[in-house]
């Protein structure tokens, strides 16, 4: 058999302290899994809901991802970032950033359509290494600066859903495959960022992520 064209590289994730990398399936995202920032979007308290992202949106080991077109108005998600693996348990752990345009996410709410567009678009998911092993301190900070200064900080047990729960409830939807990574939601304090802008995003005991929103 001969390929038309090159098959794409596939994406993945450097691990923190081995050479082998994670090769990425795709990416589910939950929406509105901390009760403060499912209330400032104007959302009460609900079962959780998943949209997703391709998989070659994700932006890994240190690069920089670019202001995407049709926007005026991009924000940054901090979110904890679980690694699905063999028997379709969470192996692995790491920060993300849930990029969106919420200028096309407030468009489609308001007619009902999908959000894509919003969420799904080139480069919208820079994430860390992934640390593989047992989960974060439950206690542990999730937080986000821009420019140095500190736009969201949560814990994650301010979570609605865990990841066990997430993870439970994507499988009743999904056959979740090693490779697959899922974004749980990010707390409060969602905001714009421009072209320029560093953008650094940590949880205690992971390797944090860094960014700066190139043109
Ligand atoms: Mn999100």
């Amino acid at each position: 058999m001969t390929w038309l064209f090159p098959p794409p590289a596939a994406p993945s994730l450097p691990i923190l302290g081995q050479d082998a990398r994670f090769p990425v399936r795709r990416i589910l995202c939950v929406g509105q899994n901390y009760a403060a920032h499912a209330r400032e979007m104007g959302h009460e308290r609900a079962e959780p809901f998943f949209f997703s992202k391709p998989a070659d949106a994700l932006v890994s080991d240190g690069a920089d991802p670019a202001y995407p077109p049709a926007t005026a108005d991009l924000h940054h998600e901090v979110e904890l970032v679980c690694a699905i693996g063999e028997g379709g348990d969470i192996i692995g752990w790491a920060v993300g950033c849930d990029l969106t345009r919420r200028d096309l996410q407030a468009a489609a709410k308001a007619k009902g359509r999908p959000w894509d567009a919003a969420k799904g678009f080139d480069q919208s998911a820079p994430c860390g290494a992934l640390t593989l092993g047992a989960p974060p301190d439950p206690a542990a900070v999730i937080a986000l600066s821009v420019n140095g200064q500190v736009r969201q900080s949560g814990r994650l047990d301010d979570m609605v859903w865990n990841p066990a729960e997430i993870v439970a409830k994507a499988g009743t939807l999904w056959a979740l495959k090693p490779g697959d990574l899922i974004f749980t939601g990010t707390p409060e304090g969602v905001g714009p960022i421009i072209p320029g802008d560093r953008v650094e995003a940590r949880i205690d005991g992971l390797s944090p992520l860094s960014f700066t929103v190139r043109p």
